[in-house]
C-alpha cells in the first residue's frame, strides 16, 4: 500500500506564479502545500529581465510579428530561431499563433491583456505591501531605441495602442536621447522613454521572498515533483516522483512550461509550448545604465538589476529537452557591446529559461473544464513576473468562489478553436 497524505489545496510549481498563489491562499484558512522539487523561483522565474512590463499590452501574436518573424528567422543566431527537428511538434502552436493574430481575434486579445495588466499593477502593489517587500522594486523607466525615424515610425502601431490606454511615453532624439542614456551608439537616433516602467532588483530573490512569506503564514513547501494527476472523487490525487500519493481537495497547476503534461492527466489538451530565452548577467558595474533599454528590432533588452546588468531576450522554439545553445546569449552580448560600446562584457554568467507560452500570448487562469477541482495558472510567456500578483488574486477568487476581479472568459481553456467563433 502506497503512503497517502492529504491537504486542502496543492499548488504544483514554485516559480513566481506558484509562490504568489501560495501567498494569496495562505490566509484562506485552508491547508496549503506548495510542491516544488527545487529551490523556489529556480526556473524561468530566476533569470528573467526583472521588468514589470505593465505597458506591454500588445500580444506577440500580432499581424506585425508574422512579418518580423520571417525576417528574424533568416539569421541563425538572431532573435528568433526554430530548431528544424522541432518544426513538426511546434506546427500546431504556430498555426494557433497565426490564428490569434487575425483581425477577428487580435483586438480582443489586446483588451484581455489590458484588463490583466491593469489588475496586475494594483495587485502587485498590494502584494508587495502586504508582504513588506516594496524594497524589491525600483522605477527607472524603460528606453526603447530605434535606428532612424523610419524604424520609430514602424513602431507607431504600438504607440497608438499605448495612447489609447493612457500609458505615458516621451519620444526622444538627439541630445535628449544622449542625455537619457550616455554612450549609446549613434546609429540609434530615436527613442521612446516610458517613465512609469518598473523593475525588480532580482527576480529570483523576489520569488523566494514571496514564497518565504507564504511559508511564514502556514504554507508547507514539499520538495517533490508531481509525476501525474488523477481525478479522485470530488478532489484530485497527485502521484509524486517518489511514489507517494497526495490527496488534495483542489489543485493549482502552476508548473510553468511543464504544465501541459499535468493537464493531460485530467484529460485537458492545451497547446502550451515553450519559447526558450537566453541572457547573460554581468557584474553591476559593467555599465552606467540609467534604465532598462529595449532594442526592439533586435529582440533583446539590457536591464539594470541589483544582481547585475542583464543582457538578454530572444526566442528559441526547441522544446523542453534540447540542451541550451549559449551561443545565443553570446550573440546578444556581442550586439549589446556594439550598441553600448562602454559595456564591459567580462565575467558574465549565461542562462537559459523556458517561457511557458500559449499561442495567443495570454495565460490560462481557469478551472479545468474536465475536473472542477483543478485550477490552471500558467502560460504567461514573456510576462509571468508582471502578471504574477494578478494571477494569484484571480486564482484566489476562483478557489474561494468569489466574483473574480476581472472577467475570466478570455483566459479560459476552451478558447483555442482554430475556425469559427470561439465558445
Ligand atoms: C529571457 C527571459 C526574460 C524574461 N523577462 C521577463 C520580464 O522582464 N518580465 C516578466 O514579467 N516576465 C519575463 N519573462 C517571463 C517570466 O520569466 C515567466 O513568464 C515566468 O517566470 C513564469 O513563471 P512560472 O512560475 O509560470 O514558471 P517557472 O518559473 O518556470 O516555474 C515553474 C516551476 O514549476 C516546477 N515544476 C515543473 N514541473 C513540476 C512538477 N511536475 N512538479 C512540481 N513542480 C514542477 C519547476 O521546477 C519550476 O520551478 C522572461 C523570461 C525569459 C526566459
Amino acid at each position: 500500500m502506497m503512503e497517502t497524505s492529504s491537504c486542502d489545496i496543492a499548488i504544483i510549481g514554485g516559480g513566481i506564479i506558484g509562490a504568489s498563489c501560495a501567498l494569496a491562499l495562505a490566509d484562506t484558512g485552508q491547508q496549503v502545500v506548495l510542491i516544488e522539487p527545487q529551490d523556489l523561483a529556480s526556473g524561468a522565474s530566476k533569470g528573467n529581465a526583472g521588468a514589470l512590463a505593465f505597458a506591454d499590452i500588445l500580444p506577440l501574436a500580432s499581424p506585425r510579428i508574422i512579418r518580423q518573424a520571417l525576417r528574424w528567422l533568416a539569421d541563425p543566431l538572431g532573435p528568433l530561431s526554430l530548431a528544424p527537428s522541432y518544426l513538426l511538434p511546434v506546427a500546431p502552436w504556430l498555426l494557433q499563433l497565426w490564428r490569434a493574430s487575425l483581425p477577428d481575434r487580435y483586438p480582443a486579445n489586446i483588451r484581455a491583456q489590458v484588463a490583466l495588466m491593469q489588475l496586475a499593477q494594483t495587485e502587485m502593489d498590494a502584494l508587495l505591501e502586504n508582504a513588506g517587500l516594496q524594497s524589491h522594486l525600483h522605477t527607472q523607466g524603460v528606453l526603447e531605441v530605434y535606428e532612424g525615424a523610419h524604424r520609430l515610425q514602424a513602431a507607431q502601431g504600438t504607440a497608438q495602442w499605448r495612447d489609447r490606454y493612457g500609458i505615458e511615453a516621451q519620444v526622444l532624439q538627439g541630445a535628449d536621447l544622449a542625455a537619457r542614456q550616455p554612450g549609446l551608439a549613434p546609429r540609434f537616433t530615436h527613442g521612446v522613454y516610458i517613465p512609469g516602467w518598473r523593475n525588480v532588483g532580482d527576480p529570483q530573490a523576489l520569488g523566494q521572498a514571496i514564497g518565504q512569506c507564504a511559508q511564514s503564514r502556514g504554507v508547507q513547501h514539499l520538495r517533490q515533483s508531481v509525476r501525474w494527476l488523477q481525478a479522485s472523487g470530488q478532489g484530485v490525487r497527485l502521484i509524486l516522483e517518489d511514489g507517494r500519493l497526495l490527496q488534495a481537495g483542489q489543485v493549482v497547476v502552476a508548473a510553468g512550461a511543464h504544465s501541459r503534461q499535468l493537464a493531460q492527466g485530467v484529460g485537458d489538451r492545451i497547446p502550451l509550448d515553450t519559447e526558450r530565452g537566453y541572457n547573460t548577467t554581468l557584474p553591476p558595474d559593467a555599465l552606467d545604465l540609467r534604465q532598462q533599454i529595449t532594442f526592439s528590432d533586435h529582440g533583446f533588452v539590457v536591464s539594470p538589476l541589483r544582481c547585475g546588468i542583464r543582457v538578454g531576450g530572444a526566442v528559441e522554439l526547441a522544446g523542453l529537452r534540447r540542451a541550451p545553445n549559449y551561443q545565443r546569449a553570446q550573440a546578444m552580448l556581442n550586439k549589446a557591446k556594439a550598441f553600448l560600446p562602454d559595456l564591459d562584457t567580462r565575467d558574465g554568467t549565461p542562462w537559459m529559461g523556458f517561457r511557458p507560452s500559449l499561442p495567443d500570448s495570454l495565460p490560462i487562469i481557469a478551472r479545468s473544464p474536465r475536473h472542477p477541482a483543478v485550477v490552471y495558472a500558467f502560460g504567461h510567456g514573456h510576462l509571468g513576473l508582471t502578471q504574477s500578483a494578478a494571477t494569484a488574486r484571480l486564482v484566489r477568487d476562483i478557489i474561494t468562489q468569489n466574483t473574480p476581479a476581472i472577467d475570466l472568459h478570455p483566459y479560459r481553456v476552451q478558447r483555442f478553436s482554430l475556425w469559427g467563433k470561439r465558445t
